[in-house]
């Protein structure tokens, strides 16, 4: 069989430990055999950070501005023990954050739905996929406890030194009191990014926030998405035959545990990090995430939602066997090449990215699993493989499946 061919490259950012190690594996046993693979490499490994004093982040946030998709393996964010463990000359910043920060995406997150692991909620049936604001609120405030009585107030101080004052409270005894704020600028790109992924992925869009209470923050939010939804999407959501709709934060609740899932919530900062956290535990497994970061610009960046799975490494390091799911990494280059098929008018791309990511849970569904996923399946007794195994159980459906 001829491989497939690539035009554009893929922007490859291999990371650390355990999914490093996952990394080699899926190239070598489900992408190279199969496609003509083209990437351009950054090591956003640990070292390498180190040694390029990080400029090897910046290079690969760059690259994935020039050829608008990028793949990335989960890397170590380094905090004290990282510190002596790589004797490193910085504590090094967050390549996830640095990477936000560059191409200034929304997150999105998606359960990996598969027979066998059911979800808690009855009524799920598709996936649920979690938009979230990462930029603002309570995650950039100022806070000051009020030791007693006294007035606190807001102010503002235009540029020209006009002051406008709102009152906080006139407090009586001890307190607290918290100063946030967001940017329309922020906030505008939210919302493109939410839309285009709405428009990308044939699903249905909810906001939710809390305007009846904030009538001026929260209130902002949802004037934002109108206004841009009203101007430069409606047309395009009603010939796709999707809708956008905002409701309150907690109605959304409350129709999110009766739906079926299928569609995408987009959150404030707050909302989203609390509600993701929810959503992927009551879908099953964090192994079984999808993570995509889109900036309004249209660049797109795939990676697996969890970590460099370290303890499972530390096995491995022994020469003890592992059995670490791999799924959510192999999404992420499922995700990323299907995406590269669609930019390029490459269809046997996007349908290799289809079938490989069909192999996956055809291989689940047949009782064949990593420890993580037999822990909490439905089907009777499963196949436990490690980490190897698994991977090319997957090959296996894969190929019967390209014969
Ligand atoms: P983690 O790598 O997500 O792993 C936490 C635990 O979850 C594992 O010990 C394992 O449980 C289970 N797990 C996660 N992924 C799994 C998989 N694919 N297959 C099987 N089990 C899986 O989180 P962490 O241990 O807190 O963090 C390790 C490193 O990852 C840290 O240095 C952190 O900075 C980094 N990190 C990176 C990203 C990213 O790049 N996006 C995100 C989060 C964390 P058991 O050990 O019980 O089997
Ligand atoms: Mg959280």
């Amino acid at each position: 069989m001829d491989k497939i061919k690539m035009t554009i490259p893929l922007v490859e950012m291999d990371g650390d430990e355990m999914t490093r190690i996952l990394w080699q594996m899926i190239k070598d046993e489900l992408l190279i055999p199969f496609i003509d693979l083209k990437t351009e490499y950054y090591d956003l490994g640990l070292e390498e950070r180190n040694r390029t004093n990080d400029q090897v982040t910046i290079d690969s946030a760059n690259a994935t501005k020039k050829y608008g998709v990028a793949v990335k393996c989960a890397t170590i964010t380094p905090n004290a023990a990282r510190m002596t463990e790589y004797d490193l000359k910085e504590m090094w910043k967050s390549p996830n954050g640095t990477i936000r920060a560059m191409l200034d995406g929304t997150v999105f997150r998606a359960p990996i739905v598969v027979k066998g692991i059911e979800p808690n909620v009855k009524s799920w049936e598709k996936p649920i996929t979690i938009a979230r604001h990462a930029y603002g609120d309570v995650y950039k405030a100022s806070e000051m406890k009020i030791p007693g009585a006294g007035k606190a107030e807001l102010v503002y101080t235009a540029e020209d030194g006009t002051e406008t004052r709102e009152l906080i409270h006139n407090f009586t005894g001890a307190g607290v009191i918290q100063g946030q704020h967001n940017l329309d600028e922020s906030i505008e790109s939210f919302a493109h990014s939410c839309f285009k992924y709405a428009l990308d992925t044939k699903q249905d869009l909810w906001f939710a926030t809390k305007d009846t209470i904030s009538k001026k923050y929260d209130h902002t939010f949802k004037d934002i998405f109108q206004e841009i939804f009203d101007k430069d999407y409606k047309e395009a959501f009603d010939a796709a035959g999707i809708e956008y709709f905002y409701t309150l934060i907690d109605d959304a609740v409350a129709r999110v545990m009766k739906s079926k899932g299928g569609f995408i919530w987009a959150c404030k900062n707050y909302d989203g990090d609390v509600m993701s956290d929810m959503i992927s535990s009551a879908f099953g497994s964090l192994a079984m995430m999808t993570s995509v970061l889109v900036s309004p610009q249209g660049y797109y960046e795939y990676e697996a939602a969890h970590g460099t799975v370290q303890r499972h490494y530390y096995k491995h390091l022994k020469g003890e066997e592992t059995s670490t799911n791999s799924v959510a990494t192999i999404f992420a280059w499922t995700g990323a090449l299907r995406k590269r098929g669609e930019l390029d008018n490459n269809p046997q791309l996007s349908d290799f990215a289809d079938k490989l990511e069909a192999a996956c849970l055809k291989t689940i569904e047949s009782g064949k699993m990593t420890k993580d996923l037999a822990l909490i399946t439905s089907i009777q007794n499963p196949t436990v493989l490690n980490s190897e195994g698994f991977i090319k159980a997957i090959r296996e459906e894969l190929e019967a499946s390209l014969a």
